[in-house]
């Protein structure tokens, strides 16, 4: 965060000094500066870009869309009304900012959102992609993927659930401000790619969603394959996997703990 914080004041240095030389007698001495910028439209305002640290790396994970994949997991799908049988996979998203990182070893500050009465934790396996494209063959499709994280798809399950009723979007039971909370990405370089590991959520040190990533009805390639043939796939979309069974509320004081085999705890508290 600070480094990117650097970054961009780094930046906004450099560009107040070309406002500066375009503004009076030291122009004539900045020709080169002026002719940079020309080349580039000004901005009334600047948007802060999202990125998630990659680990072992002082590098950072640029966030371009950020896909989910609903009712992935079978028990899942049964426990919100649905026959895992027959549906094919359907994607949401959520806005880039929606992400909150949390440091390994570290407890995240995640404030109650405003507006739900019953708010869900849903663990999952996050796939980044380092590559993109369309119709995405299965058989490739793991090649595309630059890291995994272990994420949170947090809900306001009553107005997901209220919307869908009145056949509105339920956009705002899934897609608010930190509703992406997530680790830092670990490279397919560093720990290969994840199939069959353990992923499970506790509550206040109670266990309460334990599965297996062989349970999703859709693996991550076959993910990325569907996902590619509704919308072209670019680096930096990350996927989040689905949920396994057991999602549930939590409320103000809750420490949630997520684990999935291989990669470091996640871990927030409800403030
Ligand atoms: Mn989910």
């Amino acid at each position: 965060m600070t480094r990117t914080m650097a970054r961009l004041s780094r930046r906004d240095g450099l560009k107040l000094g070309v406002a500066m030389a375009a503004t009076g007698a030291a122009a004539a001495t900045l020709g080169t500066d002026a002719n940079a910028q020309s080349q580039s439209p000004g901005m009334p305002f600047r948007v802060a870009s999202t990125t998630i640290p990659i680990v072992g790396t002082t590098d950072v994970f640029p966030v371009r869309r950020i896909y989910c994949i609903g009712r992935n997991y079978a028990a899942h799908s049964r426990e919100m009304g649905s026959d895992p049988t027959r549906e094919p996979p359907f994607f949401f998203q959520k806005p880039t900012d929606a992400i909150q990182f949390v440091a390994p070893g570290t407890v995240g500050d995640h404030p109650y959102p405003s507006l739900t009465k019953n708010y869900h934790y849903e663990v999952e396996l996050v796939a980044a992609l380092k590559a993109g494209g369309k119709d995405i063959p299965i058989e490739r499709a793991l090649d595309f993927v630059y890291g995994y994280a272990l994420g949170l798809d947090m809900t306001r399950r009553d107005l997901q659930r209220l919307l869908a009723d009145e056949k509105k979007p339920w956009e705002i039971g899934k897609s608010f401000d930190r509703s992406a909370p997530i680790g830092p990405i670990h490279p397919v370089a560093m720990v290969g790619h994840f199939r069959s590991e353990n992923i499970s959520l506790q509550v206040n040190g109670v266990t309460k969603q334990s599965a297996t990533l062989a349970h999703m009805i859709w693996s991550v390639a076959e993910q990325i394959s569907k996902l590619s043939s509704a919308n072209e796939l670019f680096p930096g979309d990350i996927i989040y996997s689905g949920t396994p069974e057991n999602v549930g509320p939590v409320v103000r004081g809750d420490l949630i703990l997520c684990k999935i085999e291989r990669l470091p705890d996640l871990s927030i508290r409800i403030s």
